[in-house]
């Protein structure tokens, strides 16, 4: 049987995890390997300046003291008995739409995934929607990315609105607007903190977009590609001018060794 590598970032203990793992058991050794506890919203980040500790929960079940983005990267690079041959990511409780997959520790799973050569998909469903329809959608995805493949770079966000879906979507990223910037307190000793995220969000009504899909009642399937360079804009700047002006002084100096 194949290896496929699950992980997310609610946390080893969550149950859009767990509901994963059983959807998934029947197309290969499901290995789970996710964070100790709860890492919504870290990003992409790795951990680099502290050991990580693995811990066995159960024969293909282990937790570990660190990001979705280690745990792929433990998962890719030795620690299961094969690498894996698909890596998914969820699923996540609440979605992962539109600009939000930056700051998205379930999508930066899957963009690890990926850059370790890995075919990869993030899960997520909508607040309120069925743990069992999402986990259906995952493996009727995880089927075909296993037989198809995926281009190169790329992974797939699948998002599942709230309700019974009324079909598949393919879909771009939308654009969302946060309506409050920051909120301001005060606390009790009289120093001031804030509050991100406090405005409701809204999203512009781009043709296509996948939070457009989600809204409609409908599975949100977007291929993200990693390479971030903007082809035309590359285009548009050719003209700029690159050589650089000699140092005040004369000479220009060797270069510095880099530093730490
Ligand atoms: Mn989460």
């Amino acid at each position: 049987m194949p290896v496929l590598l699950l992980t997310n970032d609610d946390g080893v203990h969550a149950s859009g995890l767990l509901a994963l793992a059983e959807a998934l058991a029947e197309l290969g050794d499901a290995y789970v390997l996710a964070p100790e506890r709860e890492q919504s919203a870290c990003g992409h980040a790795l951990t680099l300046h502290r050991p990580l500790r693995v811990e066995r929960l159960g024969e293909r079940r282990f937790a570990v003291n660190g990001t979705p983005s280690d745990c792929v990267n433990l998962g890719v690079l030795g620690l299961l008995p094969e690498r894996p041959v698909l890596v998914v990511s969820g699923v996540n409780h609440g979605s992962n739409l539109g600009d939000d997959v930056t700051y998205s520790g379930t999508v930066s799973a899957a963009m690890e995934g990926t850059l370790l050569g890995v075919p990869s998909i993030a899960v997520s469903l909508a607040e309120g929607g069925d743990l069992a329809e999402a986990a259906r959608v995952a493996r009727r995805v995880a089927m075909r990315v296993l037989v198809e493949g995926l281009p190169r770079k790329t992974l797939l966000n699948v998002n599942v609105p709230a309700g019974t879906p009324r079909g598949i979507r393919l879909t771009r990223l939308g654009h969302r607007v946060y309506s409050e910037r920051i909120v301001e307190q005060t606390d009790p000793r009289g120093r001031t903190h804030y509050w991100l995220g406090g405005g409701e969000a809204q999203w512009e009504d781009l043709e296509g977009s996948d939070m457009g899909a989600v809204h409609e009642g409908y599975v949100s399937v977007t291929p993200l590609h990693l390479d971030l360079t903007n082809h035309r804009a590359l285009a548009q700047l050719a003209d700029w001018p690159t050589r650089l002006a000699p140092r005040p002084g004369g000479a220009p100096g060797r270069p510095r060794p880099p530093r730490g």
